[in-house]
């Protein structure tokens, strides 16, 4: 067997997308899948996630590389469309990039496209301050790029919240009002609410919703997990224990002996560590599961492999499935406190070498 894995479930993916149905009953869904679906394997996340009405992804790249899938599916490209080249390649593949500045539309004005982009959105600024067209300068935007004619007549607004994560922020309310009222001076459909927003801020819905994080079975919200919202982890993270010993009291552990036995211990050492993205921020922090039992990670997280304490789980022995997250004895993230990080960084950052099996 091939470890670590990163077991992807086809279910769970399915049971999160209908959640966010549940929550957004009258609102299109754009999902979010750039970066690999958070780490999750984008090719499989897309055909779990068909009936989605587009996807979402960060890059031109990916955008590419999912139409050479075969993904059929309207799929936005969020930033950075800026050349010429680019702009046609999107065009040929009918991709949607995402207009967010306006030397994108100078761009766009002075140049002809093979065919008209379709199902085009534009980035408004409503506060976030990172990617956007000011509010005020939207509908010059807009009949600027209706009259460059590489464009058709499928418009929409988006926008991103900047503090969605924290429920009943005034800084959420005062996006809203931006976007609310472009709505109302446009007529055109908006999209901005992410996962947060989905769960905790129906008033935000409106026409399209763009969840990422909580399709894959992770809540946005500090101090809580998915199994509050009723979502399903969709990726679970295993290895195996490839060694188990014993030492004497004071005898030290690992890189620059940051733990030492203050009894005699007993320990195990697991195939995973940095190389395969499992997080060094762990080092002396984190815990795993191994054989339903929680045991601290000791000592520095190497390139391969981590120790673990096993004196309370004596009969753990070399072949043990260790969970490193993904099931309800230990979540992502509550592992993304340990590491003083957010669990969307835990599982985009999983390397290559970490084997994907979909299940
Ligand atoms: N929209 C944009 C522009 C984003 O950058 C992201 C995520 O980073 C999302 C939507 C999805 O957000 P979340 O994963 O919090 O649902």
């Amino acid at each position: 067997m091939t470890f670590p894995t990163a077991t992807i479930s086809i279910s769970a993916l399915q049971h999160n997308f209908a959640r966010v149905k549940h929550y957004a009953p009258k609102s299109k869904v754009m999902s979010v899948i750039k970066a690999d679906a958070y780490g999750h394997g984008v090719i499989a996340v897309a055909e779990a996630l068909k009936q989605s009405d587009a996807f979402a992804v960060a890059r031109l790249s990916e955008a590419v590389s999912l139409r050479h899938h075969g993904v059929t599916l309207p799929i936005v490209i969020l930033e950075g469309v800026n050349t010429a080249d680019d702009f046609q390649l999107a065009a040929e593949l009918e991709l949607s990039p995402v207009i967010h500045l306006s030397s994108q539309v100078d761009l766009l004005s002075s140049i002809t496209l093979v065919q008209p982009l379709r199902f085009n959105w534009i980035m408004v600024d409503s506060g976030m301050h990172r990617l956007g067209i000011r509010p005020e300068d939207i509908e010059t935007a807009l009949s600027r790029l209706t009259a460059s004619g590489n464009m058709n007549d499928e418009f929409g607004l988006m926008s991103h919240f900047a503090n969605s994560d924290l429920v009943g922020d005034i800084r959420n309310q005062h996006q809203l009002e931006h976007m609310q009222s472009l709505k109302h001076k446009t007529g055109l459909p908006v999209c901005l609410s992410n996962s947060a927003a989905v769960l905790a801020y129906p008033e935000s819905h409106l026409d399209w919703v763009r969840p990422g994080l909580m399709l894959y079975g992770i809540s946005p919200f500090a101090n809580t997990n998915a199994a509050e919202h009723e979502l399903q982890p969709a990726m679970q993270l295993t290895t195996q224990l490839i060694s188990v010993y014993d030492i004497n009291i004071g005898e030290q552990v690992g890189y620059g002996g940051d733990w030492s036995a203050k009894q005699a211990s007993r320990i195990g050492v697991a195939s995973i560590g940095y190389g395969d993205g499992y997080s060094r921020h762990l080092s002396n922090r984190s815990e795993v599961v191994i054989r339903g039992q929680r045991c601290p990670v000791i000592g520095r997280i190497s390139m391969d492999t981590i120790c673990i304490n096993l004196t309370d789980c004596s009969k753990a022995s070399v072949g043990d499935e260790v969970l490193l997250w993904g099931r309800s004895e230990l979540m992502v993230e509550e592992v993304a406190e340990y590491a003083g990080t957010i669990p969307y960084e835990l599982v985009t950052v999983l390397s290559k070498r970490v084997n994907r099996d979909v299940i």
